[in-house]
């Protein structure tokens, strides 16, 4: 019975009730008015009575029906509102919904069901949901119902649903929903979760925050700790402090930079043991290319991989700065070779310049550590994918891809040269280096990897050659430039042995009285086969070689045994004996000096050892002390070519130089230059303030004399006066 009927029923049943009462409540009127027959119209009255009753009650009903007429009809439109809203909920949502009642008829459905079962419209409302649809025609069976059903759909893209049937009251709700992706994401995370469980490689995930979020069983399994006692730690808690803090700074500074680290490393597991594995981390980014986790990966070296390794490394890597050695320089650019297209390939050959002399002076401890120091600073300032070797002693060897060859290495090596002048620590001490670079480039003039390394140590030469803390792009005349040093070293071994170095000398002049107060031993070479060879170029060799001790002490006992010779015409006279650069700056040399003029008997007093400011300032403390010694074994300074290098005047004092020689250069152009004048002027001044003696040596016209003299020259060398000449020839000059 509907709700309206029951109203109904229950109205008249009121109505009725309301005359009976009516009545009822009459009675008593009715019968008084019996008695009272002489007052009929009490009783007419009475009559009216119930009717007016009656009439008012059924006005009351009415209104009381037409109230709540009104608020029934407010209620169901409210419901109606009420429905639809709820129906536009149900479509919205993302679900397949139908209400069914006990026979699984549809009551009602929403928009997703109609979606999936595109069959089903409003003519399906009433219809039983298993008769509709094969799909449903099992639901009945399910208890509870929950199957999932694949279907493919106007695109052709296959879906998955999963539907579930609730029981409330006598009624079913069916709802569906389309878990295609989650599926394949669970999926996905199935077939990832169980890779990490199996995997034989440790992987752990660290937040950015350095705290361990997750181990897998092969974590577990190397280093012997469970995730209770890893989970929220750093995984610091491995270090084994093998590597120092640096090493992981740097680590971490890399994994920021490219995201990415991979390399060897020694940790501890649980039970103490130190192990090396091999660690690649890579951090996990967001949208926003933010990282948010660490994911590290490693695999323990096993003892047989531990001795390849090692093996490896002994065969390919340098013991001492643990760069790659030849064998693997060589193997990089065969590949690189190999590999190249637009690029090209560029050798460069690095030499330490003065390297012996900081191992001589500081010992091979210090001189081991520069050389780490140095390779540090080469990978420092180059790219991943620059080759870098040791390729023995002093030597290095690098392997770049350059688009603009030229400019490219020039700004390469422009840099290099920049970074190793800079300053090292070294045990406290600050030690200052340059080096000599030679640069070949893959196809100028080489195309094999044998070709490319002997060009660039060529071109390494040349930079020597031309002064070096520079570097020279190979060219085909350093080539030949080389063949000929390589001859005249040769040939230069064989003079040395056979004594075939002779000497000259040049007299030096006083003004005004023309007399010869001095003479300069100058080294004269004759070779029988390659013929004469200038002393600067035999002697450069000499130095490159190694065989400037030898030479400097052949040249030495040749000079004086001359010059006692020519003492015996001339007593007075000194002598000047050129020291070369590197013969400074041994220890041996003030002791062979000794020997040599003991056994002569000459006095050292008579000697002049000539030294150039650059040989000078390279090393200034052990300069001043072999300088020293020197003196106190009676020997005189004198400063050569004086005015081309430093001409810094604070040292004079210091080291006691008893002479300067005004570099020839001042006195070529002196004529037609106010400001080669100025300088010797300049020098002269100094000179006199000092009490050191001074010399001008070239001089070669009467018109530079004479200015000379104006500027308060009195001492002079140069082939206006007299050439370079054999002992003889200047024994009969002396005996006149
Ligand atoms: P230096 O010590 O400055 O020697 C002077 C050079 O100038 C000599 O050249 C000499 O021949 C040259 N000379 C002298 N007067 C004149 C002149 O008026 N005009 C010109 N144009 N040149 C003049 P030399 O003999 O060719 O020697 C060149 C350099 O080779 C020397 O420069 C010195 O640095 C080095 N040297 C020569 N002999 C020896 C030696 O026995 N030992 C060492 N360590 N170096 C030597
Ligand atoms: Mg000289
Ligand atoms: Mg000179």
């Amino acid at each position: 019975m509907s709700l309206t009927q029951i109203y109904r029923l229950t109205t008249a049943l009121a109505v009725l009730l309301t005359a009976a009462l009516t009545s009822v409540l009459f009675q008593p009127a009715r019968l008084i008015t019996g008695y009272l027959q002489e007052y009929p119209e009490v009783r007419l009255m009475h009559l009216d009575d119930a009717v007016i009753g009656l009439l008012l009650a059924l006005i009351l009903l009415l209104a009381f029906e037409l109230y709540q007429a009104r608020r029934l009809y407010k209620v169901s439109q409210k419901l109606k509102q009420h429905r639809s809203r709820h129906a536009q909920l149900l479509d919205r949502l993302p679900y397949a919904i139908a209400e069914l009642d006990n026979q699984f008829r549809i009551h009602h459905h929403n928009n997703g069901l109609q979606t999936l079962q595109n069959t089903l419209g409003e003519q399906a409302i009433r219809q039983q949901i298993t008769a509709l649809s094969q799909q449903f025609s099992q639901l009945a069976s399910y208890d509870p119902a929950h199957l999932e059903q694949w279907y493919t759909d106007s695109k052709g893209e296959p879906h998955c649903i999963e539907w579930q049937l609730y029981r409330s009251g006598g009624n079913y709700f069916l709802a569906g929903r389309d878990i295609t992706r989650r599926l394949a994401e669970q999926n996905k995370l199935t077939i990832a979760e169980r890779i990490l469980e199996n995997t034989p490689i440790g992987v752990l995930v660290a937040d950015t925050n350095k705290r361990i979020q997750y181990i897998n069983p092969a974590f577990e399994q190397v280093t012997g700790y469970c995730s209770q006692e890893v989970l929220g730690r750093s995984p610091a808690m491995l270090s084994s402090g093998k590597q120092g803090p640096e090493f992981y700074s740097e680590m971490y500074d890399v994994l920021e930079k490219e995201g990415y680290w991979q390399g060897e490393i020694w940790n501890r597991k649980r039970n103490g043991d130190i192990y090396l594995e091999w660690l690649s981390i890579t951090s996990l980014k967001d949208d926003h290319g933010k990282a948010t986790h660490y994911i590290g990966m490693f695999s323990e070296f096993t003892a047989q991989e531990l001795v390849k390794e090692k093996l490896r490394t002994l065969a390919y890597y340098d013991g001492l700065t643990s760069l790659a050695n030849r064998a693997l320089f060589n193997d990089h650019l065969k590949r690189m070779l190999g590999q190249i297209r637009s690029k090209k390939l560029c050798v460069i050959f690095i030499d330490i310049d003065g390297f012996k002399r900081i191992n001589d002076s500081l010992g091979h401890p210090v001189g081991d550590q520069l050389l780490v120091a140095i390779a540090k600073r080469l990978k420092e300032h180059s790219r991943d994918s620059d080759i870098i070797a040791r390729w023995g002693g002093d030597e290095f060897i690098m392997a770049i891809e350059v688009s603009d060859s030229h400019q490219g290495v020039e700004q390469f090596c422009n840099k290099h040269l920049y970074q190793l002048k800079q300053p090292f620590i070294i045990g406290g001490r600050e030690l200052s280096i340059t080096a000599s670079m030679g640069v070949s480039i893959h196809g100028d003039d080489a195309r094999s990897t044998s070709e490319l390394i002997r060009n660039a140590d060529i071109a390494m030469f040349q930079s020597k050659k031309l002064g070096k803390n520079r570097f020279e792009i190979f060219s085909p005349s350093h080539h030949e430039e080389l063949m000929e040093s390589m001859e005249i070293e040769n040939r230069l071994r064989i003079a040395i042995k056979e004594q075939q170095i002779d000497v000259h000398f040049q007299p030096q002049i006083h003004q005004p009285d023309n007399s010869i107060i001095g003479l300069e031993a100058l080294a004269r070479w004759h070779d029988p086969i390659i013929g004469p060879v200038p002393p600067q170029k035999f002697i450069r060799i000499a130095e490159e070689t190694g065989l400037i001790h030898e030479l400097s002490v052949l040249i030495f006992q040749t000079s004086l045994e001359r010059f006692k010779a020519l003492q015996l015409v001339d007593p007075h006279l000194m002598l000047s004996v050129n020291l070369s650069a590197t013969q400074l700056q041994e220890s041996y040399l003030p002791e062979t000096l000794k020997h040599i003029t003991g056994n002569l008997s000459i006095d050292p007093a008579r000697i002049k050892l000539e030294i150039t400011e650059d040989v000078l300032m390279s090393d200034i403390e052990r300069s001043i002390s072999n300088t020293s010694q020197l003196k106190e074994l009676g020997f005189q300074i004198s400063l050569d070519d004086f005015g081309i290098g430093y001409s810094s005047l604070s040292y004079l004092k210091d080291l006691d130089i008893d002479e300067i020689k005004i570099d020839r250069s001042f006195v070529n152009g002196l004529n037609n230059s106010d400001r080669n004048k100025a300088i010797i002027q300049a020098i002269v001044a100094m000179s006199q303030v000092l009490s050191i003696d001074c010399i001008v040596e070239g001089v070669e016209t009467e018109a530079q004399l004479e200015e000379l003299t104006r500027m308060g020259c009195d001492n002079f060398q140069g082939y206006l006066f007299h050439k370079p000449m054999p002992e003889a020839e200047l024994s009969t000059i002396l005996s006149h």
